[in-house]
């Protein structure tokens, strides 16, 4: 039975991701920070309450790992919204180092393995903050454009080895988290939380938010043998962004 292991997967994009690996016959393995969350996982799912950045933590992960075939590196987090001035410097390295340091981290554990195996496929979830920048968002944007970066090494540096790597860039996701970004900017911007859910929304040009299950059903797609020669790209999942940064 092919596994997979997604860091961050008990909630939001990264729970939704294992739902449709199960779906796709897959043995499914998460991480997170979030004990409650992965006791609510489903019951054949295993899970380890490990932070992404905790290396020893992730290094035992993979220890129990005879086989890997996929990798989702999902971990991340918002960070602080405010303009650059106002932007700690310990904000900054915590969001840099969630989202760019567990991918990172995941990836220097999955290697090998997949290595060994002569196959594998890791999948970076970036951000369409990694394409265009993000106002007020500058550590997570940085990160996220950094994982970029991270992932056309990793697959110049594996492809020999049969290990396919690239990256989804979700756009604006409905679920919790997206609801704190919303009001977290609807405060920076003087708006109300409706008119920067309708500014984004208006934003792309399917005119919508996009869902959890479509970020997984890209993910399940590069996981996939039918994947098997797409390696090293940036895909993003956004219903196309016409505008980044919408004021209306
Ligand atoms: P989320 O805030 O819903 O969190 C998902 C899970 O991450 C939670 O279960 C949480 O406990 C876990 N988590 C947080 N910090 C962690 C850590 N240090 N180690 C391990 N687990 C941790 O997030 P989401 O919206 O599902 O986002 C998942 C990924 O998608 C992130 O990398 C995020 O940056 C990216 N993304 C999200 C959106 C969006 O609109 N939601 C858009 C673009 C990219």
């Amino acid at each position: 039975m092919k596994r997979v292991l997604i860091t961050a997967g008990a909630s939001g994009i990264g729970r939704a991701m294992g739902e449709g690996f199960a779906a796709a016959g897959l043995e499914v393995w998460v991480t997170d920070v979030d004990g409650a969350a992965l006791a609510a996982c489903p019951d054949d799912w295993r899970g380890f309450q490990v932070d992404a950045t905790d290396e020893p933590a992730m290094a035992a992960v993979f220890a129990q790992m005879d086989r890997l075939d996929v990798l989702c590196a999902n971990a991340g987090i918002a960070g602080p919204t405010a303009p650059v001035e106002d932007v700690a410097l310990e904000d900054w390295r915590r969001c840099v180092s969630i989202n760019l340091e567990g991918a990172f981290l995941a990836a220097k554990y999955a290697a090998p393995v997949m290595k060994a195996a002569g196959a594998g496929a890791i999948v970076l979830t970036s951000s369409t903050a990694g394409l265009y920048g993000y106002p007020n968002r500058a550590p997570y944007a940085a990160a996220k454009w950094a994982m970029i970066g991270l992932m056309k090494t990793l697959a110049m540096e594996l492809g020999p080895f049969g290990v396919r790597v690239n990256a989804i860039c979700p756009g604006s996701v409905e679920g919790a988290r997206m609801e704190g970004v919303l009001a977290r900017e609807a405060a920076v911007k003087g708006m109300t939380r409706d008119q920067v859910y309708a500014g984004y929304a208006a934003g792309t040009s399917m005119r919508s938010f996009v869902q959890p299950r479509d970020i997984a059903d890209m993910a399940v797609f590069l996981g996939s043998d039918q994947a098997r020669m797409v390696s090293g790209q940036v895909i993003a999942v956004d219903g196309h962004t016409e505008n980044p940064d919408p004021k209306v």
